[in-house]
């Protein structure tokens, strides 16, 4: 049975297509680390992003060169762009005027309220949501020294600070991250802000490391908050290609059951009774499953005493015997197939459920 968790209610912004908070599936986005400026390998790396399922992709956007490039870099993106902009609130305006779907800027550090003025009154006319984004690493120095450090009410003071610059505007569109690299950290500032505003967030541990530290440091911390009902859309940042951080944010949704995409492989860890290679099964199984878009659950497991029951609720499964294997549906045994059989078997049977 399907266990719902619990949402936290925020209000609904939208970047370009994609709606975030009020209850709208929590959105996987990335971040593209080609240089900006080359609008064609930016493209590329968009393009295999969103081949991979990223919904929403920001950009650095760190001179003009970089603005000039957004307007093609906009123009062919199969999915929505957010500029990133740091400090100069005139590459904020030109991203804006290149057709952004978003900003990521701190509205406390482009140089006065003026300078908010002007942002916020393109932003407005184009109805571009600016995401705060807070991060431990770049605090201001009056709170690191009114905290004595990095503390989760630091992040949330500063967060609090830039929000009201831009209430003070009264610009509605707006979400919040405050990330940091620590993660009980990160889910103290995230809980306390979500207790005090209710505007989206956009969750994620921050500097997570490589693929192995970083995906584990990414799923706690996130799957923390998800669990708690916090957050409306996710940036898993790991160190190098960013196309993993896409396919560790939806394996985090789905095993939290928050949203759907593709197959779940559930295989059994292995024990004394298993007499196949069941590794090797279970890799050909998912590399076979690569480009499976339905939505299905497929068990691999070591052996028929226990495998067909504890993975019940697999659409479809194979569980390994003595030089052979019996082909499952949803618990139920449907055939015996022989070892050299067993891949092929199960990909017909998964072939043939239904759309
Ligand atoms: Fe062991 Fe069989 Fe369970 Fe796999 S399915 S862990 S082989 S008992």
């Amino acid at each position: 049975m399907d266990i719902t968790l619990p949402r936290r209610s925020t209000r609904r912004i939208y970047i370009g297509n994609v709606p975030i908070g009020d209850g709208a599936p929590v959105s996987v986005q990335s971040m593209c680390n080609t240089d900006t400026r080359d609008s064609r390998a930016t493209l590329e790396q968009i393009g295999r992003l969103a081949a991979a399922g990223c919904e929403i992709i920001r950009v650095a956007v760190p001179d003009a060169k970089a603005v000039e490039a957004l307007t093609e870099i906009v123009n062919h993106s199969p999915i929505p762009v957010i500029a990133d902009i740091h400090f100069d609130y005139k590459l904020a305006i030109g991203a804006l005027r290149s057709g952004v779907h978003g900003l990521r800027l701190n509205p406390g550090n482009i140089g006065g309220s003026q300078n908010v003025r002007e942002v916020v009154a393109i932003a407005r006319e184009r109805q571009v949501p600016i995401r705060i984004g807070v991060n431990a690493g770049s605090l201001e120095k009056s709170l690191l020294e009114k905290y004595q450090g990095v503390t989760a009410e630091a992040l949330v003071e500063s967060a609090l600070g830039h929000i009201r610059l831009l209430e003070n505007e009264n610009y509605p569109w707006m979400k919040i991250s405050l990330k940091a690299s620590s993660v009980p950290l990160m889910v103290k500032a995230y809980q306390s802000l979500s207790a005090q505003v209710d505007y989206p967030l956009h969750i994620g541990v921050t500097e997570a490391g490589t693929v192995r530290s970083g995906v584990i440091k990414s799923s706690v911390g996130i799957g923390a908050l998800l669990a708690m009902g916090i957050g409306d859309t996710l940036r898993v940042s790991l160190t190098g290609d960013p196309v993993p951080e896409v396919a560790t944010g939806w394996e985090i949704l789905k095993s939290l059951g928050l949203r759907k995409r593709g197959p779940e492989m559930i295989s059994c860890p292995t024990c004394g009774r298993c007499q196949i290679n069941l590794t090797a099964v279970a890799e050909a199984v998912e590399k076979a499953l690569e480009t499976e878009t339905r939505p299905i659950k497929v068990a691999v497991m070591g052996c028929v005493v226990n495998g067909p029951g504890e993975a019940r609720e697999a659409d479809v499964g194979v569980a390994g015997g003595r030089d052979s294997g019996l082909l499952f549906r949803k618990g139920e045994v449907i055939k015996k197939v022989s070892q050299e059989e067993m891949v092929e078997a199960l990909l017909e049977e998964i072939r043939n459920l239904p759309a």
